[in-house]
């Protein structure tokens, strides 16, 4: 999952960014209001972590042109404002959420975990495709309840697939959602990674539960199935 945090004030932009990052989303950071309206409109984010006092645009009227184009992405407002008008506002513009600073960071972690999984219909922190169990929360996956050590990107990685399971995802969808914009779209990352989750899951569940539709992309399957 893709997260864009908007915040001029850098420090906390930073931490936030850092903490997301450690919770396994990609994570593109942002100080200009301006600047995060045109991120928002080039790349695909699952969701935005927006500050309402930014300089170069009003995260106000950011959110205001980003639902014109864009009813998708998940917002949660991050503000200082803290009044109920403010707090109306935001949400009859279109935020899904709104918290107020100061806050706690466990707090910020629950509520983007509730909005994410609320995109997906996912009511459980635990997602399950045939033997594969994924905490979302404790950041872990298992076969058959025995953990399969995976890193923070193969993690991501089989999130992703688990979230929309009977789906093709293309190789530039998992770019755009499990890396940030650092990742060189180019490089073959995708395929890197792919291949050492796949190899990890089959020696545990003894047959490869990613397919790979030839000029497509990937998706999970059954044992039995193509
Ligand atoms: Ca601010």
């Amino acid at each position: 999952m893709r997260i864009l945090v908007v915040e001029d004030e850098m420090e906390l932009c930073g931490a936030i960014a850092e903490g997301l990052e450690l919770d396994g989303y990609a994570v593109d950071a942002c100080y200009d209001g301006a600047e995060a309206h045109e991120l928002l409109l080039a790349e695909e984010y699952d969701l935005v972590v927006l500050d309402l006092n930014l300089p170069g645009m009003d995260g106000m009227d950011l959110l205001e042109e980003l639902r014109k184009v864009n009813r998708e992405v998940k917002v949660l407002i991050l503000s200082a404002r803290d009044s109920v008008e403010d707090k109306v506002k935001g949400l009859d513009t279109g935020a899904n959420d709104y918290l107020a600073k100061p806050f706690a960071f466990a707090e910020l972690e629950a509520r983007i975990r509730n909005l994410l999984r609320r995109s997906f219909v996912q009511e459980d922190t635990v997602l399950r495709f045939a033997a594969i169990s994924l905490d979302t929360l404790g950041r872990a996956a298992a076969v058959d309840g025995r953990p399969v050590a995976l890193t923070r990107k193969e993690l991501a990685i089989l999130e992703y697939l688990m979230l929309h399971p009977g789906k093709v995802v293309s190789q530039e969808e998992l770019m755009e959602h499990v890396w940030n914009m650092e990742a060189d779209s180019f490089s073959n990352a995708v395929r890197v990674h792919i291949a050492s989750l796949r190899k990890k899951l089959k020696e545990k569940m003894g047959f490869d539960p990613i397919a790979t539709r030839i000029g497509q992309g990937y998706c999970l399957r059954e044992e039995g199935s193509v």
